[in-house]
């Protein structure tokens, strides 16, 4: 029996369904070879429970469809965006909002204007599409993370604080004029959905503001990164979670965002910032990449979706069950001595691979090949996040190779309910059970960018 005081039930009725069924284990094995053993390629009609992401896999509220029947489709001057930007500006702050079709396309802008070729991007752990687009425009990333967020077993509160001593150094080494921005995520996808704390983002504005060096949020998560400041910081329990992101937000220049995650929708994402100039530069290269600075790749009701799912996800009941939710199916694992990144973070329970295959090296993919026998063993879909998603480094060619070798079981927004957690949860045991039948991977096919999306791997 579900304790529902430490678990809050659904705070929302459900008003249309979605059928799923599961295929079975001889078609499951089919399906997965013929995906090259990359979840990212297997039909969506083939999964029983899909916790590939949290990206663009939201339920919509009744108010969001409803949304969608007012979108003003003209060119120009939607009425849409000004919804939009008037709700942004309302929780975030930022004086300037620039659409895009996505967080990526954000992440563009943002690194074409901001970046000179040479100058350091420090951030609190990379993120893939981020990274990427740093580094493509000449952009030279640096963790400064502190060293507790590559320890998956370590259980302390806000691990994805930045470290002050390694961006103090940073900044002696290389002069503050050669590093571009600080791209501070809030929360840190890749160490685990972990938070940052108030108190370290002050600390970093202090720091960076002696040197006049500016700081783009990723906000992607930044709801989630506030409920954590809420129940875990103090001064904080009785602040709601709009004035917390509010002040969170106050300490930085500007943000990307994917509206993809947090603004409860299924596409979109923008671009803020204060400065004047920037936001004429983002302005100029947005009509290049997106569209009209007005609706920057999305339609007028994606855009009307995204203001009122901002404002949803701002209510505390929605993002309480949602972290909780999540704790659960962690929780679950936990009880049954599952090796996972701990503590639960916000979005996502990550299985450590390295723990829970210690057969196999981090050169055979263990993470890879414990998400493909996953989806064998019980039709759950889930995504690598360890060496194949971090890649080569672009100057040497090397592997990456990062301390977490992690499988990402990704909760979708409003979608699942505790019965599907409980069902995931079985098959994780029953996989863990007889988890030294999993065998290593190499590469048959490596894309050059991203690799992770479309590589096809073999047994080894
Ligand atoms: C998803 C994500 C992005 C990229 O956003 P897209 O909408 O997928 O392009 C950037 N940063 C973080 C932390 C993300 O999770």
């Amino acid at each position: 029996m579900i304790d529902y005081s430490k678990y809050p039930a659904e705070p929302f009725r459900i008003k249309s369904v979605e059928p799923v069924h599961m295929i079975n284990r001889a078609q499951r094995e089919q399906v997965i070879k013929e995906a090259g053993y990359n979840t990212f390629l297997i039909n969506s009609e083939d999964v029983y429970i899909d916790l590939l992401t949290d990206s663009g896999t939201n339920a919509m509220s009744d108010r969001q469809w409803g949304g969608l029947m007012v979108g003003d489709e003209a060119y120009a001057g939607s009425r849409n965006f000004h919804h939009l930007e008037d709700t942004v500006r309302e929780y975030f702050g930022f004086k300037h909002l620039v659409p895009t079709h996505q967080g990526r396309g954000a992440e563009n802008i943002l690194s074409q204007i901001a970046i000179k070729p040479g100058q350091y991007v420090p951030g609190n752990m990379y993120f893939t599409t981020t990274r990427y687009h740093q580094e493509r425009n000449g952009g030279i990333f640096v963790d400064v993370i502190r060293d507790e967020a590559h320890d998956a077993s370590l259980s302390i509160p806000f691990k994805g604080d930045i470290d002050l001593n390694k961006l103090q150094k940073l900044i002696d080494e290389k002069g503050a004029e050669n590093i571009a921005y600080l791209c501070l995520a809030v929360t840190v996808n890749l160490a685990g959905g972990q938070p940052v704390s108030m108190a370290n983002m002050r600390a970093v504005r202090e720091l960076t503001n002696k040197y006049g060096i500016k700081i783009f949020f990723d906000a992607t998560r930044c709801v989630e990164n506030a409920y954590f400041i809420k129940e875990q910081e103090e001064g904080y329990a009785d602040k709601s979670i709009a004035e917390i992101v509010h002040e969170m937000f106050s300490y930085g220049d500007g943000c990307t965002m994917s509206g993809k995650k947090d603004c409860l929708v299924n596409i979109g994402g923008f671009l803020c910032m204060n400065d004047e100039e920037l936001f004429m530069k983002a302005k100029e290269m947005v009509v290049v990449y997106e569209g009209m600075p007005s609706y920057g790749g999305m339609a007028g009701r994606d855009m009307e979706a995204m203001a009122i799912g901002l404002k949803e996800s701002m209510q505390y009941e929605y993002i309480q069950h949602r972290i909780l939710q999540v704790r659960y199916l962690g929780d679950l694992l936990l009880e049954a001595g599952i090796p996972i990144i701990e503590p639960v973070g916000g979005h996502a329970v990550f299985l450590d691979a390295r723990r829970f295959c210690p057969h196999l090296t981090q050169d055979q993919f263990p993470a890879q090949s414990l998400a493909a026998n996953l989806y064998v063993e019980c039709g759950v879909r889930s995504m690598e996040r360890g060496i194949v998603s971090a890649g080569r480094d672009p100057h040497t060619g090397e592997n990456h190779r990062p301390k977490l070798e992690t499988v990402r079981l990704t909760i979708p927004r409003r979608v699942y309910t505790y019965k599907h957690m409980d069902v995931v949860a079985e098959g994780v045991k029953k996989l863990y059970k007889h988890r030294e039948t999993i065998r290593g991977l190499r590469f048959a096919y490596e894309p050059k960018q991203l690799r992770f999306f479309t590589a096809r791997f073999e047994f080894i």
